[in-house]
């Protein structure tokens, strides 16, 4: 070991850094295991995210590769991908902005929507529960663009494809009723809802 410098005791502030250092380092990967964790079972964090219903831009009803479509309710799959081909005659295209969506996926958004909007109660009005949200369920889906949504609002009662919340001209539920009765009142928003009243 003759190449190494003689050794002279470390400055009081080299250990004060090393101790530093070693803590952000057990931050670090307190972090990392807490990533590690909310993406167990997954191939890789991308993945994780797609599984969980994430969906890149223009995925339509037609797309078979991706959970957020393929885990909606059939029946409600089946409506949108026979009005989507009626639309597509007059030139529209409906697009997938959020459909099927885990728990997990749901918590991360309420979370996110709280710390935008400051307080449950405000973050209530926009995002559910996992517990309550009808894409949790499979039974929700918001779509785009806006010749989409209006192509909906006139013709979507036929397939039993609905508007639920006055403040959410993207979010469609099936109401199979509706292609008798018409589509049923809506709510002026998810609060008013009975169903997220738990
Ligand atoms: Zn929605």
């Amino acid at each position: 070991m003759a190449y190494l410098a003689p050794a002279r005791p470390a400055p009081a502030r080299t250990r004060s850094t090393v101790r530093a250092a070693l803590g952000r380092g057990r931050r670090v990967v307190y972090l990392w295991r807490r990533l590690k964790h909310a993406f167990s079972g997954r191939e890789t964090p991308r993945a994780g995210i797609r599984a969980d219903g994430a969906v890149p831009a223009n995925v339509t009803v037609f797309d078979d590769g991706f959970p957020a479509v393929t885990n909606l309710d059939a029946a409600l799959l089946g409506a949108l991908r026979d009005a989507a081909s009626d639309a597509a005659v007059d030139g529209v295209g409906f697009v997938v902005n959020s459909g099927w969506r885990s728990p997990q996926y749901q918590e991360r958004l309420l979370l996110e929507a709280v710390w935008t909007h400051g307080s449950e109660r405000k973050a209530a009005r926009l995002v559910a529960t996992p517990g309550t949200s009808a894409h949790v369920s499979g039974d929700a889906v918001d779509l785009g663009p806006a010749e989409a949504t209006a192509w909906l609002s006139e013709h979507g009662a036929r397939y039993g494809l609905c508007q639920v919340y006055a403040n959410e001209p993207w979010h469609y539920e099936l109401r199979p009723e509706a292609i008798v009765h018409g589509r049923p009142p809506m709510y002026a928003d998810p609060t008013h809802d009975p169903r997220m009243q738990h």
